[in-house]
């Protein structure tokens, strides 16, 4: 049979002469085989098929043929290999296979199992050696092994069943989960330790013990294992223990359901997954309303009471944006219709960077805590009493109220209401009644208000209201009129029906330039202080005339400020004399103030605004000081002085001085003035506003042995029986009482009786404002202790005032 040049077989054929051996036996085998078959002799290679040329990776017979074998082996593995030749002393002995490390032509190593078979040659022995490559085989092996460390070290339990369901593998983590040993169960049938499990191909969560008899919850897939030609060896377990997880779900379950705070978990579709019962409760509804239904029907409101848009919702903002949301306070209709708090929290529960997210919902009811807020705040904005605005809520209603002004034909009225004598009412009814009747006044007033006004009270008697409802001054007037009117009506407190009527001044503005809340304020005070002056139970409307006055009483009062220290303020002496031994007893000090620019200002201006800023203090005392000093140089340097006493106003502010008693001593101290040598009038209004405090200074000076009289007395309300709780000596009929004497027979009359009463109590008595000679000679006939008044004497210059004061007796 014709080879082909090249081929090992012809050349073996021919060589051997048995060609039918080969052909038949060898040959075919040989060319076919998976397995290198190299031929050597004495060392030398006679035959490799081809895949033992490809395992050398020769190109042709060439690159083995005639070589040496020992050229293909690795050299430390020549020396075993050739023992074993060595031990193949018969034809057909055969060695290993073993595993060597052979090597290419080209010098590359390779793995190899080696069986070497001693065979004859050209009827010489020779050794045929059959080389299977282990590169397949091992990584194969590698695989095993690093699968059996993955089985040996898996979480999941991996168990191997044979054909009859006898388990062939345990890895440590079954024995972990189910507390058996390997050894304990191998062989032995699985439904013996595992109990149920799914079918074969399927997974599910199933309920097993374990050794010591503890329930184990387990995840279980069974696969079914086969060999090559698909018939059924056996199974393979896959189980993992869910027990603590589903404890840890459980627990977790059990944690949400107790929660104060409402848990909801709403899907990517926005219906709601799961809710917790305090869920329910906040939400109002049960699981079944709740769970598969969306929440956009549940109405909320922001803290401004706003109705909350779906795309403003905390859980838009997680669902659509990916956005955490914390604390959101909404409010929803509760139960009975009361508003209902919730402080809101949401986030995405997975943000797979896909919206709309799933979205975890959380909220807890803080309904009370804004409650407590609010209460608060309305505590901190309104008048406790009343429940209306406070002084600061109340400017700033005017302060929104002028920026709110457009200018085109709308107004800001500003309303201050005074009741009058509600004093009178506190004093004599006590101040639970004051309080009541404070309460019923506030419900008028906000009764009568309009829908869009401020009603505020700023303290004691005083409310304001701030309306837009007046465009012009007839609107301001009638605004006035009414919420006056409506305070008119008695008012009923403990069976009583008690009469308040209230002063009130107006301030309307058309825009808003350059005006301050304060200033506004300031303008209907001064409007109100208007309406008393002008007999009360009225209004007045703040007016260009009152703007004027109120601009000159601020600059008064600066200029007053300035003028303290500077001759612009000096003592006028008016002399007093006494009807029984015709001479000057006294004078009375009565301040002056020449203004640099304005010129003489008269008292009865200015000391009301030195009383309310403070001013009258040092002023007082430095006419207290200039009188004294002045008296007690008349007394030293005239012999016919020497009695001569003064008499020096006091302001109530004074009166209330803490520092007065200690004040007037000092100045008799400084002077040298005697204190019976001075007199203090103090007016009857004065003793009424604080008696207590009154009687306790007047004690007080009485003791030091400065003289006290009442002054202007008849203007106001005290009787003569009132004044005896007083430590003071002599008092002023006012001047209006005397200028009216002689030709009105009433006033004549009450002069007389004063008289009369007086005497009884032991005052002496001085007539003020005596003008006319009758009027003296009527005052000498019912027995007056004193005059004053432009008749005797104008108030002077001291300097001026001397010449008067020597005169003798008239
Ligand atoms: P007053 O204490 O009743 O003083 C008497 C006032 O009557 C003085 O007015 C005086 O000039 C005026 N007068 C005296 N005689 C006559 C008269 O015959 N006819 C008329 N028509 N008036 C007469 P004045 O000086 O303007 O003082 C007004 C008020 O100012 C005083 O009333 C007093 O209450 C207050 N005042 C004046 N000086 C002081 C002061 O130094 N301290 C305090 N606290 N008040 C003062
Ligand atoms: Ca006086
Ligand atoms: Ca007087």
């Amino acid at each position: 049979m014709p080879q082909e040049q090249g081929s090992p077989q012809p050349t073996a054929t021919d060589e051997i002469g048995t060609p039918s051996d080969l052909v038949d036996r060898y040959r075919l085998l040989a060319e076919l085989s998976p397995d290198g078959l190299i031929v050597h002799q004495d060392g030398v290679i006679v035959y490799a098929n081809p895949a033992g040329l490809r395992l050398a990776g020769a190109a042709q017979d060439s690159d083995l043929l005639g070589k040496s074998i020992i050229g293909f082996v690795h050299s430390d593995d020549i020396g075993p290999m050739m023992a074993r030749l060595a031990a193949l002393d018969r034809d057909g002995a055969v060695s290993g296979p073993v595993d060597a490390r052979m090597l290419t032509v080209d010098g590359r190593e390779f793995a190899a199992a080696v069986t070497s078979v001693r065979t004859t040659w050209r009827g010489r022995p020779a050794m045929q050696v059959i080389l299977r490559d282990l590169h397949d085989s091992m990584t194969a092996k590698a695989a095993l092994q690093y699968q059996a460390a993955l089985v040996a070290h898996v979480s999941d339990g991996i168990i191997a069943l044979d054909r009859v369901g006898q388990v062939t593998t345990w890895n440590p983590a079954a024995e972990a989960i189910y507390g058996w040993a390997a050894h304990e169960v191998v062989g032995r049938p699985v439904l013996q330790f595992l109990g149920s499990l799914p079918p074969v191909g399927q997974s599910g969560q199933v309920h097993h013990q374990r050794r010591d008899g503890t329930p184990v919850t387990a995840r279980v897939s069974v696969s079914e294992l086969r060999d090559l030609g698909g018939g059924p060896t056996g199974a393979v377990i896959v189980c993992s223990d869910e027990t603590a997880k589903l404890k840890a779900e459980q627990r977790y379950a059990a944690v949400v359901a107790s929660l104060q705070e409402g848990i909801c978990v709403i899907g990517a579709d926005g219906r709601v997954e799961s809710v917790n019962p305090a869920a329910e409760r906040l939400l109002g509804a049960s699981r079944e309303q709740i769970v598969g239904a969306t929440l956009d029907h549940v109405q909320i409101w922001d803290e401004a009471g706003r109705p909350l848009p779906m795309a403003e919702r905390p859980s838009t903002e997680s669902s659509q944006y990916g956005r955490t949301v914390h604390g959101r306070i909404v409010g929803r209709r509760g139960p009975e219709g009361l508003p209902l708090w919730l402080s809101v929290s949401s986030r995405p529960l997975i943000d797979n960077g896909e919206s709309p997210f799933p979205v975890v919902l959380s909220f807890t009811d803080v309904t009370e805590r804004k409650n407590a807020s609010a209460a608060l705040l309305h505590a901190a904005t309104h008048d406790p009493l009343t429940s209306l605005a406070n002084r600061s809520v109340t400017l700033n209603a005017i302060d929104d109220g002028l920026s709110a002004l457009r200018g085109d034909g709308d107004a800001l009225a500003v309303v201050f209401l005074d009741l009058d004598h509600f004093k009178v009412v506190n004093d004599s009814l006590g101040h639970g009644m004051g309080d009541q009747i404070l309460r019923v006044v506030a419900n008028r007033l906000r009764r009568v208000a309009g829908p869009g006004d401020v009603v505020g009270r700023l303290g004691g008697d005083e409310f304001v209201v701030v309306s837009h409802s007046a465009c012009d001054v007839d609107g301001a007037n009638e605004l006035a009129s009414r919420l006056r009117s409506a305070l008119t009506e008695p008012i009923e407190v403990m069976d009583r029906h008690i009469v308040v009527g209230a002063s009130a001044g107006v301030v309307l503005v058309t825009d808003a330039a350059g005006w301050s809340a304060e200033d506004l304020l300031r303008d209907a005070d001064v409007a109100m202080y208007q309406a008393k002056d002008h007999g009360r139970d009225r209004h007045e409307l703040f007016d260009a005339e009152l703007r004027a006055r109120a601009v000159r009483r601020l600059q008064l009062e600066e200029d007053l400020r300035a003028a303290l220290d500077t001759d612009q303020l000096w003592i006028a002496h008016q002399p007093v004399i006494d009807l029984h031994t015709g001479r000057v007893i006294s004078t009375e000090a009565l301040l002056r103030w020449n203004h640099p620019e304005l010129g003489f200002i008269s008292p009865a201006e200015f000391i009301p605004i030195a009383e309310e800023s403070g001013l009258i203090l040092p002023l007082g005392l430095r006419v207290l000081e200039d009188a004294c000093a002045q008296t007690a140089l008349w007394r030293r340097t005239h012999d016919e002085l020497a009695e001569l006493t003064i008499a020096v106003n006091l302001s109530a502010r004074q009166l209330t001085d803490p520092c007065l008693v200690g004040g007037v001593t000092a100045v008799l101290a400084r002077t040298g003035l005697p204190a019976e040598a001075l007199w203090l009038e103090i007016t009857e209004s004065m003793l009424m506003a604080d008696t207590e405090n009154a009687i306790h200074v007047m004690d007080e000076l009485r003791r030091c042995g400065v003289h006290l009289s009442i002054d202007d007395f008849g203007t106001g309300y005290s009787s003569l029986a009132y004044l005896r709780r007083f430590p003071v000596e002599a008092l002023k009929i006012d001047r209006s009482f005397i200028s009216s004497m002689h030709d009105d027979q009433d006033d004549a009359v009450i002069v007389d009786t004063v008289l009369t009463l007086a005497h009884g109590l032991g005052l002496r008595v001085v007539a003020e404002g005596v003008e006319l000679q009758e009027q003296l000679d009527k005052l000498r006939a019912l027995g007056c202790d004193e005059v004053q008044g432009y008749l005797t004497g104008r108030p002077s210059r001291a300097s001026d005032l001397l010449p008067t004061l020597l005169l003798p007796c008239s």
